[in-house]
């Protein structure tokens, strides 16, 4: 797909908490981007890349996940509850 016309500075929010994401670059000028939700329990993040381009790229980058390996359950994550804050576990309800 080309570039031409597309909003570059555009970042698909976080695929775990649905939270904003931000560019970052690092001292030695790399850029990554990472969710930056505080509370988000996984934080992903992109490995540096020489172009916030390439980060960019990466981070939106979602593939399609075929039915054979998941199949997610309505009710799969309505019995999870958080227990604490950021960084602690999360478990399931008995
Ligand atoms: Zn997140």
């Amino acid at each position: 797909m080309s570039e031409q016309g597309a909003n570059i500075n555009l970042l698909l929010p976080c695929p775990f908490c649905g939270g904003k994401a931000d560019f970052n670059q690092e001292t030695n000028s790399e850029w990554y981007v990472a969710c930056a939700n505080r509370n988000c329990h996984i934080t992903p993040i992109t490995p540096g890349f020489y172009t916030r381009f390439q980060a960019r790229l990466a981070w939106n980058h979602r593939p399609k996940v075929s039915p054979e390996y998941y199949q997610p359950d309505a009710d799969e994550f309505t019995g999870l509850k958080v227990v604490g804050g950021v960084g602690d576990e999360i478990t399931q309800k008995p």
